[in-house]
């Protein structure tokens, strides 16, 4: 049944407990000249150009995938979506860092292949050995018109398209998980049937608590890794009862004969 849902999961302070993007520049002596630059460009253009400073200093990929690897990820948080996956739930990445850095975290602790799909800025190595990161919308080309987010990518677009491209497959339910500003369009477009796990004291929290009535999905805040794991595990559990019941009370509004018995109701699997 947990196959009727998708967990679309952020990736920086949500899976990790850091930003990756910070986590690489800090880590590799370049915050001075992040900071500088901050205010004139945009973040993800930015990002791009850190990985031309870093390689013009010497900095290798291979220097960037070992300070990627130490990036702080809660065994519990790796639990939770491990068990999400071997329950049969649909993972999806939606992220505003860059696929390098996503993927090289998520195969070094061993949940890559827990995921369908990554959602994210794309990034490749060139011919020098430089990373390079572009934008998930070009926004010169094809600006994606939501005033709610960056210009480089509008997770409410991606969820948008997921649920298109999921709907004919049966799935009923998403559940979200993130953390800041750029979770809040998607957390918008969520429905009924879904649900929302934004992280307590975070912007995406703060922005759901100022006019929780915009929201149409269940919120569920979560701080730890653990909690996290746990309240993720849980509301799994309940978006397949609430499927039992749904089929269920669709036996009981069949009219039965008097000499027929009812439907045995459902076993709710744990
Ligand atoms: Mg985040
Ligand atoms: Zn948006």
């Amino acid at each position: 049944m947990a196959d009727k849902i998708v967990v679309v999961l952020d990736f920086d302070k949500t899976i990790i407990d850091c930003d990756s993007d910070n986590w690489v520049v800090d880590g590799l002596g370049a915050t001075e000249l992040f900071e500088r630059l901050l205010p004139t460009m945009p973040w993800n253009s930015l990002m791009d150009r850190m990985m031309r400073e870093l390689h013009s200093q010497g900095k290798s990929i291979e220097d960037i995938a070992e300070c990627l690897k130490k990036a702080p990820l809660d065994p519990h948080v790796i639990d939770g979506i491990r068990s999400a996956y071997a329950m049969g739930c649909d993972l999806r990445v939606v992220s505003d860092a860059n696929l390098f850095f996503i993927e090289t975290i998520l195969k070094h602790h061993g949940i890559l292949e827990c995921f369908s799909e990554i959602n994210t800025n794309p990034s490749y190595v060139d011919e020098d050995g430089r990373l390079r990161i572009f934008p998930y919308h070009d926004f010169n080309t094809s600006p994606h018109g939501c005033s709610l987010c960056p210009p480089n990518m509008c997770k409410g677009k991606i969820i948008e398209r997921i649920r298109a491209s999921v709907t004919a497959e049966g799935k009923k339910h998403f559940i979200y998980l993130g953390d800041g500003k750029g979770d809040y369009c998607p957390s918008l477009k969520l429905s009924e049937s879904d649900y929302v796990m934004p992280r307590k004291h975070f912007p995406l929290w703060d922005l759901i608590r100022s006019n929780p009535q915009l929201l149409k999905a269940e919120i569920h805040e979560w701080s730890t890794g653990e909690e996290q794991a746990r309240i993720l595990k849980q509301l799994i559990n309940k978006a397949i009862v609430a499927d039992l019941m749904s089929v269920e009370f669709k036996f009981d509004s069949i009219p039965l004969s008097p000499k027929e018995t009812r439907p045995v109701a459902l076993r709710v699997p744990h």
